[in-house]
């Protein structure tokens, strides 16, 4: 395993280095984590979680002022260095989920994972996902906010269960070695 907050203090280089762990670790161990018996249900009910969710934020409109702010008005928080949100096993998760990664940073100055149809991974850190900005609560009525973060809830909970799991799993396999795989990045 190597030792990501040294060796790579650059939020490029950091994301980078986290995506090849959670390749490395998706080749050895993928196949033994899809064919788990706890984990394959547990990414079905994640995936409906995050649709569920989906639709929560459209109907609610909280999408809609995410794209006239970064698309419109040109501001948006999708900024560099959040991308290290992610830890190894967020990256592992999509992964798992079939999501393939950017090679490299697509827009200038804008998460690793943005793109020209918005973020490109589908397992979004709690941070991406959990995030309402001033604009938000001043536009969208405060029960549709609230229906909205208690949808969220059932995506947040699986997303920490299954990341738990995978921790857990990867440990006994591998002898309990494994470090860093929880990074985020901003400590480096
Ligand atoms: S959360 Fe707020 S600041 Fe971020 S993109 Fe949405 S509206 Fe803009
Ligand atoms: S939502 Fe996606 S593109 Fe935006 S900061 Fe999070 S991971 Fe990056």
């Amino acid at each position: 395993m190597r030792v990501l907050r040294l060796e790579r203090p650059d939020p490029t280089r950091l994301i980078e280095e986290k995506i090849k762990v959670a390749q490395e670790l998706y080749d050895v161990w993928g196949e033994g984590l899809l064919e788990d018996e706890e984990i394959p249900p547990l990414l079905e009910r994640y995936k409906k979680a995050v649709e569920a969710s989906n639709e929560a934020m459209e109907s609610a409109g909280t999408f809609r002022e995410c794209y006239v702010c970064t698309v419109q008005d040109k501001k948006g928080c999708c900024k560099i260095g959040l991308e290290n949100e992610c830890t190894v096993l967020i990256l592992l998760l999509n992964l798992l989920l079939g999501v393939k990664f950017p090679e490299e940073r697509e827009v200038p100055g804008r998460c690793f994972f943005v793109g020209p149809l918005g973020c490109k991974i589908f397992a979004r850190p709690m941070l991406c996902r959990d995030y309402f900005c001033v604009r938000h609560y001043e536009k969208v009525p405060e029960e549709e906010m609230r229906k909205v973060t208690r949808v969220l809830n059932e995506e947040l909970t699986l997303l920490y269960q299954i990341t738990r799991l995978l921790r857990h799993r990867l440990e006994s396999w591998t002898g309990d070695f494994l470090m860093e795989l929880d990074l985020t990045g901003y400590g480096v």
